[in-house]
């Protein structure tokens, strides 16, 4: 079954073993952001809001995460949304929003590109360019961030199998940027939307980094869609073997209704903050 799997395979420059040095299974090629190492011997954590909506409430949920214990922002200018009359994100406005928050947090930013036409702009604000799972296929979008320096966050199609998750991390590398973080974050399955949105596939990690020495970060807060769920699969996540997680956060007391997209599964501070202590191996301090 192992071996059919790496047998089975394209050979691709992302494979340990096309990578000079990091044939050992237990090498990582660490990603650094802004200072920030992922895939090194600590976990790293990314948090903030699903959406920039305004200033106040991103720099809120920046200084709120921050003193819970991420090291990295997230949060989207531009959204992939299904419904195209849904909330698209405040565009160039929410990059400079974001762009102004870190220079008052310090936090490097990790925000969405979606558009090829686009990645100079955003690459302009941005410390990691993130694909999302909608474009994880989008071959000339892929292209065009492997022609960049910057950071990618690729984040799993949600029906990708292994080798189309690899191949499209390929797209990036074959441009010259390995500065690659791969970010599972479920697939749908017919659980969608009942007790969860998608399935977290931890079963993935290993074969991951066994064959890759890119990291491997998880989105539990895009798999569950219910941050009542998240601490658990964090914690899950991080025994599983992952170098840190992605998580949607929301203000303290913040009132869900009046959030523009993904309102009920934003974590308060307060979780963020058990997840940061778990992923710090320091559970319940
Ligand atoms: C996101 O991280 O904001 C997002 C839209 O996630 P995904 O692409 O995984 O759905
Ligand atoms: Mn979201």
């Amino acid at each position: 079954m192992t071996a059919s799997l790496e047998q089975s395979l394209p050979e691709l420059e992302i494979l340990r073993r096309n990578w000079p040095g990091h044939e050992s299974p237990t090498t990582t090629h660490p990603v650094v952001v802004r200072g920030v190492t992922i895939g090194g011997l600590d976990r790293t954590i990314i948090a903030g809001p699903c959406a920039v909506e305004s200033f106040e409430q991103t720099l809120a949920v920046a200084q709120a995460a921050q003193a819970a214990g991420a090291h990295l922002l997230r949060g989207g200018a531009y959204k992939p949304r299904t419904n195209p009359h849904s909330f698209q994100g405040l565009g160039p406005a929410g990059l400079e929003i974001l762009a102004e928050v870190r220079r008052r947090t310090g936090l490097g930013v990790v925000t969405e590109v979606l558009d090829p036409r686009l990645v100079e702009q955003v690459a302009a604000h941005a410390d990691m360019l993130q694909i999302g799972s909608r474009s994880m296929q989008n071959f000339p979008l892929l292209t065009e961030v492997g022609r960049t320096e910057v950071p990618v966050l690729l984040k799993r199609g949600f029906s990708a199998t292994l080798e189309e998750w690899l191949c499209a991390a390929e797209y990036v590398a074959q441009e010259g940027n390995r500065r690659i973080v791969l970010c599972e974050r479920g697939v749908r399955t017919s659980c969608h939307w009942s007790y969860a949105r998608s399935v977290l596939d931890l079963n993935i990690l290993e074969p991951l980094r066994r064959l890759t020495p890119l990291p491997v970060v998880v989105d539990p807060s895009h798999s569950t869609g219910d941050w009542r769920l998240v601490l658990a699969l964090s914690r899950a996540a991080i025994a599983a073997g992952a170098h840190g997680l992605v998580l949607e956060v929301i203000e303290s007391g913040a009132d869900r209704r009046l959030l523009r997209s993904d309102a009920q599964q934003g974590v308060p501070p307060d979780v963020l903050e058990e997840i940061a202590a778990a992923a710090r191996g320091v559970v319940g301090a």
